[in-house]
């Protein structure tokens, strides 16, 4: 039986995939990434990792590979165009050469965020649509694009930062150096800093009572937590959150029409409960010919969305 090795390398940890080319994952493994310790260890544990995991299959078998990472990637050549010092060393590494040279297969490499919300496409939240957007909610909003099935990646390959279209011109400052950036609004970050403001005069908060101590106790979980319990204050937060993602998402979606609109980062658990209230102030706000086939969703695949978008980098790299 054909297969294809997938990998999902991530700050922490790496996860491998075996795959069919349906995107059945045969086995699965994982190991540290240790990637504090540079790209050279990375790439080392990278290796190790997926050649543990295919002893037990027929090279002969294996179509090719296919790796998401983190850091920016220039996708045609394979090679890492820019990490943070999160991954000291890791700028530069011709990822594509390391794999090719080590198990002469086909490898097709690609950002972890772009691989993730293609799994999703395929075989997740996204399934049986091929126009289909994602953001990912954390520190920041990271986002990716795909188009007809295929991520696109604009002039340069950086497209999809949606955590930086401005949404207020006269707005605060941001890390990119622009104003009043979407991520200063609809992340998670945001949201603890303005509910941090507003815990610090109203000490009769669900939160005071049961979840913290300190105003550095905040955090995304508790807020959620609480405004579930009945909080009105919490509720509010969590109503503004949402609010001002749906803000971003209008823009988005008047600019792409999409059909699937996914939303994963760690907030993405909280399931229902957020997304119900994003898909309503988005159909309030957006045009109604635009809502007709539109969908918003949480990622449903969770750890496996990074193996099963590698597996899928191969299927379209290759015109499987
Ligand atoms: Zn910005």
């Amino acid at each position: 039986m054909k297969v294809i090795a997938a990998i999902d390398i991530g700050g922490t940890g790496i996860k491998f995939g075996i795959l069919t080319p349906q995107g059945e994952i045969l086995k699965k493994h994982k190991r540290e990434s240790q990637s504090h310790l540079g790209g050279k260890v990375l790439m080392e544990n990278a290796v190790l990792g997926l050649s543990e995991i295919l002893a037990d299959f027929d090279m002969n078998d294996v179509i090719g590979i296919g790796i998401g990472t983190a850091g920016q990637v220039d996708h045609k050549k394979g090679v890492i165009s820019f990490a943070s010092e999160i991954i000291p060393g890791y700028t530069g590494t011709d990822v594509k050469g390391i794999f090719e040279k080590k198990f002469n297969k086909p490898v097709f490499v690609e950002n972890d965020v772009n691989t993730a919300i293609l799994g999703e496409m395929w075989k997740g939240a996204g399934a049986g649509n091929d126009i289909v957007l994602g953001i990912t909610v954390g520190t920041g909003i990271g986002g990716a694009i795909i188009l007809n099935g295929e991520v696109f990646h604009g002039a340069t390959g950086s497209a999809g930062e949606f955590g930086h279209a401005v949404i207020q011109r006269d707005g605060p400052s941001c890390t990119c150096g622009g104003n009043g950036c979407w991520e200063l609004y609809g992340s998670s970050t945001a949201l603890i800093r303005f509910t941090r403001e507003l815990l610090k005069d109203n000490k009769d908060s669900l939160m005071w009572k049961k979840y913290i101590k300190t105003l550095d106790d905040v955090n995304a979980k508790n807020i959620f937590d609480a405004a579930k319990e009945g909080d009105e204050l919490m509720l509010s937060c969590v109503e503004k959150f949402s609010e001002n993602i749906a803000a971003g998402l209008v823009s988005l979606v008047h600019t792409f029409n999409p059909q699937v609109i996914i939303i994963g980062g760690g907030v993405s658990n909280e399931g229902a409960y957020l997304i119900d209230k994003i898909d309503r102030y988005v159909r309030e706000r957006a045009m109604p010919s635009y809502l007709k086939c539109l969908s918003i969703k949480a990622a449903a695949l969770g750890n496996d969305a990074g193996i099963t978008g590698a597996c899928k980098l191969v299927i379209n790299g290759l015109g499987l």
